[in-house]
């Protein structure tokens, strides 16, 4: 079975009628049952012609299918960037070998504690931690050290890990020290470009990349992260490849992806590429999550600071599900908390802090939320799947959420208090079911009188 067959995705997308009836795939969508490769490539040429009412359409669809899943809650989290110090020579990329002018770093383990201990303070319970390609600075045992670390000396309670392709035998021993996702993006999925972005280095290898997942898998992760770098290729060919990939994944091996990241190009110091090859818009950003999610609708739709605030709180309409916030990506950004913009990965654009997203996510009717119960309680891979696409999913998250803000708000948050304080008793007001709603309140009071970690 192909990972993904180049040429099926170019005839897909070039096979589509110039007059399209999406009415039927948005209904099918809202069965929470997916979309065939055929849908997807149907509704990205929509997108590509530029027909705003269609668009819109698709776009509320996503919105709804959302809300099916996961409700109102958003879940926040904040990248670590452990190590610039990067073998490899991505072209799009501040941390490439051939970036002189970057200063280098790779944390030592006590740094990274550190740097965790100030998102905690934040009120952060999730971290992403990120690693640049270095098999001498921050090869798999570095990795052990910081996450074994991190979660005996800080509240953190999920550690998900964005890194290189490694084997097997090393992916088994980040399973077994307790990461939840295990994330790696294709970058682009269009084997010409990948060779031309990635002109030396381990990263060079198209295959060995793509491979990654089915070795996590082997090595026992059934919560993966893929995704692609929008700009780099075609957006509706890498769309379509991603989610190729996330069928494969799911014809395979019963796992559809766990989340799908929608990184877009962003300027970056010290990267060789000065313009992006092919621009997205924001108009075709908002399509591309709508359609992730339509796609694969259990998927955490991931959207990150390096879009603007006003893109961000647009997505949170169309389907994304999962936004980073406060980021920094540069190592050791957190505790000098000033952007040191020469070493970073990537610019970014929605500046703001974990309390300011929080406070305008929930004045905008959603609701925040610092939930990791799932890692924790063992609803991974298909089990997480089966609920979410069967609707049961979304109590958790209501519950979960309502229980992680109420933390918040007494342990970390500033001005957002007021606004957290409201999303807490909309979302409790509607929780249709009365024995839910008032276990939630009697956990409340728990929380209020100290206890800490409780969740469903
Ligand atoms: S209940 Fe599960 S799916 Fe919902 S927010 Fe928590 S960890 Fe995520």
């Amino acid at each position: 079975m192909m990972i993904i067959d180049p040429q099926k995705i170019t005839s897909l997308l070039s096979g589509v009628p110039f007059k399209v009836e999406v009415d039927p795939i948005l209904d099918k969508a809202l069965e929470l049952k997916g979309l065939s490769l055929e849908d997807v490539a149907l509704l990205l040429t929509v997108g590509a012609y530029g027909h705003i009412p269609l668009q819109n359409k698709i776009i509320e669809t996503a919105g709804q299918v959302k809300e099916e899943v996961f409700g109102k809650r958003i879940v926040l989290f904040a990248p670590l960037y452990l190590s610039n110090e990067c073998v490899n020579n991505c072209l799009y990329c501040g941390f490439r070998v051939e970036n002189k002018k970057a200063v280098r770093k790779t944390l030592t383990v006590e740094n990274t504690v550190r740097e965790a201990k100030a998102l905690e303070a934040k009120g952060y319970k999730r971290l992403l931690l990120v690693a640049a390609e270095n098999p001498a600075r921050s090869n798999v045992d570095y990795i052990l050290d910081v996450v074994n670390a991190i979660y005996k000396k800080t509240g953190i309670r999920i550690l998900h890990l964005n890194a290189a392709p490694m084997s097997v035998k090393d992916l088994r021993r980040l399973k077994e020290a307790g990461i939840g996702v295990f994330q790696v993006f294709q970058e682009t999925y269009h084997p010409e470009t990948y060779e031309k972005m990635h002109p030396s280095g381990n990263k060079r290898d198209y295959e060995y990349r793509l491979s990654v997942m089915d070795s996590a898998i082997e090595a026992g992760f059934d919560d993966l992260g893929i995704g692609a770098l929008l700009g780099l290729y075609d957006w509706r060919f890498d769309v379509l490849a991603t989610i190729f990939h996330a069928h494969y994944l799911k014809d395979k091996y019963g796992i559809w992806p766990h989340t799908i990241s929608v990184p877009r190009l962003r300027p970056a110091s010290g990267s060789q590429l000065t313009e992006t090859p092919y621009p997205v818009s924001d108009e075709e950003f908002k399509l591309i999550v709508a359609v992730y999610r339509l796609a694969v609708p259990t998927a955490g739709v991931v959207v990150s600071t390096r879009e603007s605030v006003e893109l961000r709180r647009e997505v949170l309409a169309t389907g994304a599900s999962q936004i980073s916030a406060g980021s920094k990506t540069e190592p050791g950004g957190y505790k000098e908390d000033e952007e040191h913009y020469e070493a970073a990965q990537f610019g970014i654009d929605d500046k703001r802090t974990l309390d300011e997203v929080i406070e305008d996510v929930a004045r905008l009717g959603y609701m925040p939320s610092l939930c990791t119960s799932c890692y924790r309680a063992g609803r991974t891979g298909e089990t997480f799947h089966e609920m979410a696409f069967s609707g049961n999913i979304k109590d958790y998250c209501s519950a979960n959420a309502v229980l992680t803000l109420k933390e918040y708000i007494l342990d970390s948050a500033n001005a957002s208090k007021y606004a957290c304080e409201e999303a807490i008793k909309k979302e409790l007001g509607g929780m249709s079911d009365k024995n839910l709603k008032f276990g939630v309140e009697e956990r409340l009071l728990r929380i209020e009188a100290g206890e800490r970690d409780i969740y469903y």
